[in-house]
């Protein structure tokens, strides 16, 4: 039977899983390499070796709402998008509110020989080298998937005779250093986008090199409001004013890549101080030649954002084996290949939508399998389940390392709740409380929803789902408005008026045109959208 559980790394999916631990009477130990908690969120001045950097001014690109842990809404006068000091004050609130910390050993790593005999052996080291060997009944994986540079040097002829200074956007930090100067930034993922913006206010010109464009989305939605917010109102219109910058001519479709978040950067390209050219050719001294025979002299620095390499190096390749960025994991949580459950990876996807929610969600249902009380599928069911994703992620997305871990946010998160038991109940919650379903199923599907029933519970979740436009509204309010206050009000209504009217249109339909109905069957069409949205529908 499991009890003690390992968990390793005390970063935002560290932290809820300590907590999932906690809730299903498990002992969790965790152990943290470097000196504080807060993983990738936590800006430090200097790099460390196997951890994750940011750079200083990173802003998250989730909303407060959409990023939250499911039972502890962000306080409501913080900003929408969050500056990632403001993060940090999030996890320790979260943190001291649970009494998380206690559990929580700092500078302590553990060490390559991680073994399974029924049980985990974990030899861990701390910063002094001294060794301790533990036995835990089940891991969790919880140290995110940024911390080793993907530097493809290899596919930059020339880059041994490039006079200039090249870094990793890890290895970034302020655009300081660089005022007045020349500089390239390779890779058009949000990394890229961020430093080519914050380097053109100061340097003398920035070229954003790109290999086939980008799909670029703005944090800022329609009337100011976070984007992921509102996404169902406006996805048509968001589908029809994407704008997309680059010179390749093959294009990816919409929604064939991870999205890059930049209100910033169609400013910068329109007006010159960021000039996107095409995949990089050759570097010869301070030269660089493109792919369109264009050449830009006396270059300065060449920043390769240029993503990131999954590694578990404390893991032995028998445990998880990795090729290409791929992890052969049951629902990207499980490996398959394990005789017992007691080992989970959290946090390895990369959501159209926050990642806190979700690694919340897998560490809920990995307790409940440490448990015993939910169990897994067997081995074939698992691989099989494995290729369905697989494929389907290939038929979508254009194949690149960055893509092997992509999920729909919604889809995915209904999938693991199903695991656990509390995907919310539509029907149930329309029939007993018209407004609050409404709000489910057609309002942006914040994580509150999955606390509603089901193990884990939480009695304050209804009033999260009531008030969650309120908290996106107070850090914008100057005074008491009247008006909003009247549309917050009228809102159920005229969501419950605008489905009653569905309800009536389809029910008049079906009885005088039956065939109409089959032949505008809407459903490929939601299917199609389905996987887009912040919403349900
Ligand atoms: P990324 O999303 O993996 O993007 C890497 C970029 O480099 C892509 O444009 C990729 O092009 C390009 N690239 C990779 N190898 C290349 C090569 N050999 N030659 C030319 N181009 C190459 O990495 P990232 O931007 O560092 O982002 C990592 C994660 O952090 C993402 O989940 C991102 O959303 C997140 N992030 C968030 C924020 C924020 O919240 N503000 C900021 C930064 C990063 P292809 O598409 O052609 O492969």
């Amino acid at each position: 039977m499991v009890q003690r559980v390992c968990v390793i790394g005390g970063g935002s999916s560290g932290l809820t899983s300590i907590k999932s631990c906690l809730e299903e009477g498990l002992e969790p130990i965790c152990f943290e390499s470097s000196d504080d908690i807060g993983g990738l969120w936590r800006f430090k001045e200097n790099l460390e070796a196997e951890r994750a950097s940011i750079y200083s001014s990173v802003i998250i690109n989730t909303s407060k709402e959409m990023m939250c842990f499911s039972d502890y809404p962000i306080p409501a006068h913080f900003p929408n998008y969050m500056h990632n000091s403001l993060i940090m004050d999030y996890f320790r609130m979260y943190a001291e509110n649970y009494h998380l910390t206690k559990h929580i050993r700092l500078q302590v790593k553990p060490r390559p020989d991680f073994s399974q005999s029924g049980q985990w052996d974990v030899e861990t080291e701390n910063r002094k080298g001294e060794k301790e060997r533990h036995v835990f009944d089940a891991v969790m994986i919880c140290v995110g998937h940024h911390c080793h540079p993907n530097l493809p040097l290899h596919d930059f002829p020339g880059i041994d005779t490039f006079e200039g200074q090249y870094i990793h956007s890890r290895d970034y930090k302020t655009a300081e250093d660089w005022k007045g100067k020349r500089v390239v930034v390779i890779g058009i993922g949000n990394s890229g986008g961020d430093i080519a913006v914050e380097l053109s206010r100061v340097s003398k010109q920035v070229f954003l090199s790109t290999r086939r464009g980008a799909w670029i989305m703005n944090r800022v939605g329609e009337h100011g409001m976070p984007t992921d917010m509102v996404f169902n109102r406006w996805i048509a219109s968001f589908l029809h004013q994407q704008k997309r910058f680059g010179t390749c001519c093959v294009c990816p479709r919409l929604f064939s890549q991870h999205p890059t978040v930049n209100d910033e950067l169609p400013n910068r390209i329109l007006s010159g101080t960021v000039r996107i050219k095409p995949n990089i050719r050759r570097l010869q001294g301070t030269s660089v030649e493109f792919d369109d025979g264009t050449v830009e002299d006396n270059i300065d620095l060449v920043v390769f954002a240029t993503g990131y390499n999954i590694s578990f190096p404390f893991l032995p390749p028998h445990v998880l084996a990795l090729s290409k960025n791929k992890a052969t994991l049951y629902k990207y949580v499980f490996p398959p290949g394990l005789e017992h459950p007691t080992l989970a990876v959290i946090g390895l996807v990369q959501p159209l939508g926050a990642i806190m929610p979700i690694s919340e969600l897998q560490a809920r249902w990995v307790t409940r399998v440490f448990k015993g009380v939910t169990k897994l599928p067997s081995k074939d069911n698992m691989l099989k389940d494995i290729k369905q994703k697989e494929d389907s992620m290939a038929k979508r997305y254009v194949t690149s390392q960055r893509h092997t871990i992509q999920v729909n946010y919604i889809e995915y998160m209904d999938e693991i709740a199903d695991q656990v038991g509390v995907r919310p109940n539509l029907l149930w919650l329309l029939l007993t409380e018209p407004g609050l379903g409404l709000r489910v199923l057609l309002g942006p599907c914040t994580p509150y929803q999955y606390r509603l029933r089901g193990p884990g519970q939480w009695d304050g979740a209804r009033q999260a789902i009531l008030t969650q436009w309120d908290r996106v509204a107070q850090p914008l309010r100057t005074r008491p408005s009247e008006i909003s206050e009247h549309k917050q009000r009228s809102l159920p209504l005229a969501l419950t008026l605008g489905a009653a009217t569905l309800a009536l249109g389809y029910y008049w339909a079906m009885q005088n045109h039956p065939s109409l109905l089959n032949d505008l069957d809407p459903s490929p069409l939601l299917d199609k959208i389905k996987p887009y949205l912040a919403v349900r529908w």
